[in-house]
């Protein structure tokens, strides 16, 4: 069977001992093994997100933990400043909207990182404002945001400090509590390297002042919930044990080599792809890039999604387009999980392959050869 190359930013690949892990017999959740198995994952978990506090797992995909990181601290009525650079950020007001919370919105340029200067205008100006929502790494724009100095704007403040880690964790530097991080999101199938279907909250002292408060509706994403089920056994509902039981594994895996090892890796992979684009005569899009993701500006008069297309019947390799205003013009590879320095260079070698069969003229081997020199 021809090989193939699944190097999309969410689902990303699972490696071959996380699956077999999950093929195991099927376990009940109240019992002492499950549970030991829970709180591994969760420990191992908290390692990966450099945090001390509670950490708490749905069944959901990602936007079911953006969800709770709304209805757990707010009330109706609220204000909330999003800082909105792409899709994800956009996200994040259309559920505060969904819930009757305010929304004053930070519009950053796609492709760009925003200014901590202008978040602490904004703060400013709306001293009233209960939370600053951003995201470490805008997926849509392979975009990695300066959440460090963010961080420091906001934590002087009254208002919580939210973000959206689900592709940057693990690829992109993060350090929860040393960056005054309130509540960080993540989802299993990014960095994580497992299938879809877990979400993740860090849950900080300051979130917990504000979840006393707060009177949004909520059933199946309310903390207290989680945090007594915590403490007593293991989640309120029935948890989804197989991705747990990969998830232990996967925090093992990626704990073993140490998470700024595994950091440093996709950093390098990222590198080498977006050397490879310069030597092959394209343009990275992003001001400030990713280590999770990278988009590729496609050349004049050639569609991304053709080429997209392309790669996907001819070599086997996944690439994702552009959303929205980027549809067509962009392609984008991922660099975090499972992905690794062979799946970089074969994908590499395959879009150079692809590029010359589209009529653009480069010399061959460029790219391969560029980005060898960063992770040969
Ligand atoms: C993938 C992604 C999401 C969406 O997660 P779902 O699992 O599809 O709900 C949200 N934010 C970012 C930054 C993402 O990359």
């Amino acid at each position: 069977m021809k090989k193939s190359y699944l190097m999309t930013p969410g689902p990303t690949p699972v490696p071959e001992d996380i699956r077999s892990e999950m093929a195991k017999p099927m376990i009940h959740h109240r019992t002492k093994e499950y549970q030991a198995i829970f709180k591994d994952a969760t420990e191992g978990l908290r390692k990966i997100f450099k945090t001390k506090g509670d950490l708490f797992t749905f069944t959901s995909s990602g936007t079911g933990a953006m969800e709770a990181s709304i209805v757990n601290v707010l009330s109706p009525g609220d204000k909330i400043i999003v800082v909105r650079g792409g899709k994800f950020g956009e996200r994040f007001g259309d559920i505060a909207k969904a819930y009757g919370v305010n929304v004053v919105n930070i519009d950053v340029e796609w492709g760009s990182a925003p200014s901590p200067v202008q978040v602490k205008e904004v703060l400013k100006a709306n001293p009233d404002a209960k939370g600053v929502y951003t995201t470490l790494c805008e997926t849509s724009t392979a975009t990695v945001f300066d959440i460090k100095a963010i961080g420091e704007v906001v934590r002087s403040t009254n208002a919580l400090f939210v973000v959206d880690t689900i592709s940057g964790l693990g690829a992109d530097d993060f350090l929860n509590d040393e960056w005054g991080v309130d509540i960080a999101i993540c989802g299993s199938q990014k960095g994580l390297m497992i299938p879809p279907g877990l979400a993740f909250c860090t849950v900080s002292e300051k979130a917990w002042k504000a979840v006393e408060t707060s009177k949004l509706p909520k059933f199946y994403f309310n903390f207290k919930k989680y945090k007594k089920a915590y403490i007593d056994t293991d989640t309120p509902f029935t948890s989804a044990i197989t991705l747990v039981i990969g998830l232990k594994k996967a925090v093992e895996t990626i704990n073993g080599k140490g998470v700024d090892n595994v950091i440093a890796e996709h950093q390098s992979q990222a590198k080498a792809f977006r050397e490879a684009a310069k030597a092959i005569g394209l343009s990275v899009f992003s001001k400030s890039p990713s280590s999770a993701v990278t988009g590729v500006n496609t050349p004049e008069g050639m569609d991304a999604d053709l080429l997209i297309k392309l790669l996907k019947t001819e070599y086997g390799v996944t690439f994702a387009g552009g959303q929205e205003s980027l549809k067509g013009k962009i392609f984008r590879c991922a660099h975090m999980g499972g992905i690794d320095r062979e799946h970089t260079l074969e994908s590499i070698k395959a879009l150079e392959e692809a590029l010359l069969k589209m009529g653009w003229k480069c010399k061959a081997c460029a790219g391969f050869d560029a980005a060898k020199k960063i992770i040969g």
